[in-house]
């Protein structure tokens, strides 16, 4: 403890002060790796299940770092939100998925829509349409071969100017999906005004829902409700053949999770669609 004059003593707190140096430290490595694009970009692919085959990928970044190694978003996207860096590392991300996608294309795989996932910040930056068009005109992808993964939370922004920008990227071409559907606010109405194409259903609901009755009835709701408003209904994390057997007896029309594949770098998810795989 040290003494802060009079009788009053201000404690240390060890554990506070390395959180501090320690978030710092990321974050300075965090702005390094930026500027040197020290990231690399994984593919998860999204099966349908009428034919089990794979139509889609999500690309999901890593951090490659020249000593800590492979670094999981979950680490440090939180951090590239609040230091704003989630911006550039986005974009990076951005032209990287359709780049890759239009050479998949030109090498002439079958043609898959690349879903990429986009933080509110980057969505309420000024020029976003701009930056998907120039994008896609940079890169030759054509616009319905790439998905935007938003979450609720952007629907808790200004409604009017979201609907806007939701109708120009829809005039676009682009799909949108609304991420990890069920952990934030959002009102269902807004399922409908924003007319996205695909509801994903959090992995939250999917990891116990041949065992838990309220996420199996969570579930089931989802899927029926979507149906009804015409979305696609994607479920997250799918791990069993129970889980699987579950969602396709409720009429879910897609699936991601380890039961098909885990994310992978773009050399061996090249190979996996080559080969044609299916569920
Ligand atoms: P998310 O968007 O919900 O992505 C799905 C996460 O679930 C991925 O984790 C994926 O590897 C994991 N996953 C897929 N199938 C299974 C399964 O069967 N079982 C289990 N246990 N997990 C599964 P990952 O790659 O660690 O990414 C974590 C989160 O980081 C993402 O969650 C997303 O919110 C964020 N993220 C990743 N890449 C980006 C990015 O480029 N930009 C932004 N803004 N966020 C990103
Ligand atoms: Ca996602
Ligand atoms: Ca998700
Ligand atoms: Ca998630």
């Amino acid at each position: 403890a040290k003494e802060k004059g009079g009788n009053t003593f201000e404690m240390y707190h060890p554990e506070m002060n390395m959180r501090s140096l320690y978030r710092l430290n990321m974050e300075i490595e965090l702005r390094k790796a930026v500027e040197r694009e020290q990231f690399m970009v994984y593919y998860q692919p999204l099966v349908e299940l009428s034919t089990g085959k794979i139509f889609g990928m999500e690309s999901l970044v890593r951090w490659k770092h020249p000593e800590w190694g492979m670094v999981s978003p979950g680490e440090f996207i939180p951090l590239a939100e609040e230091t704003g860096l989630i911006l550039q590392l986005g974009n990076w991300v951005l032209q990287q998925a359709c780049n890759q996608n239009a050479k998949w294309i030109a090498m002439g795989l079958p043609p898959l829509c690349v879903s990429v996932n986009i933080s509110v910040k980057q969505f309420m930056q000024s020029g976003f349409v701009q930056l998907i068009e120039d994008t896609l005109r940079l890169s030759g992808l054509p616009s319905n071969l790439l998905c935007l993964e938003i979450t609720e939370s952007v629907a808790m922004n200004n409604v009017s100017y979201i609907q806007d920008m939701l109708d120009k990227l829809r005039q676009i071409g682009v799909q949108i999906s609304i991420d990890d559907f069920g952990t934030g606010y959002s009102s269902l109405s807004y399922l409908k005004r924003f007319r996205v194409h695909t509801l994903k259903i959090d992995q939250s609901f999917i990891r116990d829902v041949t065992t838990d009755e309220d996420n199996a009835a969570i579930v089931t709701a989802l899927i029926a409700m979507s149906q009804q408003l015409k979305i696609k209904s994607l479920a997250e994390g799918v791990e069993t053949l129970e889980q699987l057997q579950f969602l396709r007896d409720r009429g879910c029309n897609e699936i991601q999770g380890y039961i098909f594949s885990t994310p992978l770098p773009a050399d061996q998810f090249e190979t996996m669609i080559a080969e044609n795989k299916v569920l």
